[in-house]
């Protein structure tokens, strides 16, 4: 499809940005759908980005996603914010409103739980959660199990006092657990969540032994570079459920491009094997 004089702009602001998948995954949308539209990576450094985020309107763009380091300052300059983004203390998703207006919201708690639906139907939903890591994705997973009725989630942090803020904040169904005893969490445990940047291309691997976890738990894994962590290859050894972090990367762009394209796009074998090329 070509790319006309009016074609529909969306990007990706971050820094660095380069490493990003989005365009490759809105790229494979727009060509799939024969959307006249584009959407460009926008490598823009910290002090430069309210000024990129203000100029949006201006240029035409229906909006934009945004990566670290911006995501709490996207929501901190938004004219209106979703509850997502509100209870997550961070947004990814802009979309510019017919006045101009800069409307943002979460989109990673829907596609985390989107995923692991789709990934892991069978997940015993009904009992308690572990999830690893309290920064910016172990809030968004947080968010989405306590709406999806979870009883308990137990929040390991190696910073305790980040899990304990976030055991504050949301009430009592969050209990804190110490890093030293993480793996406790996982007894009679439904899933585990990986949230932390452990077992990251470059990052040390996540030591943590899944023998205490039911035989019929899942394992979420949200780190995607590389694909198949060791936390996945222990968990499909042990015939546990193990879902990897791309259907998140996924499913959370969803609403955006929905937003700025006007097409309901859907996550498919073809999309998920496109966006994992070289991962
Ligand atoms: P973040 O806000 O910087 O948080 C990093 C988390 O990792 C914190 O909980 C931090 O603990 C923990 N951590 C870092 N190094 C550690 C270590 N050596 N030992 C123990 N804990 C350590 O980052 P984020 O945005 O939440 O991202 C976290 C992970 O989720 C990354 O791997 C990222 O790629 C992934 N992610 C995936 C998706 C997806 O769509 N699949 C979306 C967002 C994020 P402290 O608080 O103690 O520093």
């Amino acid at each position: 499809m070509t790319v006309t004089g009016e074609a529909l702009v969306a990007g990706v602001m971050g820094w660095p940005v380069a490493h990003s998948r989005s365009p490759r995954l809105h790229g494979f949308w727009l060509r799939a759908y024969g959307v006249d539209g584009a959407y460009v990576p926008l490598a823009v450094p910290p002090d430069g980005f309210e000024r990129a985020l203000r100029a949006l309107p201006a240029l035409g763009f229906r909006g934009c996603n945004v990566t670290l380091p911006h995501k709490e300052r996207a929501l901190a300059l938004a004219d209106a914010a979703d509850a997502a983004a509100r209870r997550i203390g961070a947004a990814n998703t802009v979309v510019v409103g017919a006045d101009g207006a800069l409307e943002v919201s979460n989109t990673d708690a829907f596609g985390f739980m989107e995923n692991l639906r789709q990934r892991a139907p069978g997940w015993p939903a009904a009992r308690p959660a572990a999830v690893l890591g309290a920064g910016g994705a172990g809030r968004a997973v947080v968010v989405a199990l306590l709406d999806a009725g979870a009883p308990e989630v137990r929040l390991a942090n190696r910073t305790a006092g980040r899990a304990r803020d976030l055991a504050g904040e949301f009430g009592g169904r969050v209990l804190p657990v110490a890093w030293n005893e993480r793996e406790d969490a996982l007894d009679g445990a439904g899933l585990v969540v990986n949230a932390t940047r452990l077992g990251m291309a470059g990052q040390p691997p996540l030591d943590l032994s899944l023998d205490p976890l039911p035989r019929d738990a899942a394992v979420c894994d949200l780190v995607y570079a590389p694909l198949e962590t060791g936390l996945l290859r222990r968990a499909a050894a042990r015939r546990l459920d193990a879902v990897d972090g791309l259907g998140m990367l996924l499913h959370q762009a969803r609403p955006g491009f929905a937003a700025w394209f006007g097409r309901e796009p859907e996550v498919t074998a073809a999309l998920r094997a496109h966006v994992a090329e070289g991962l």
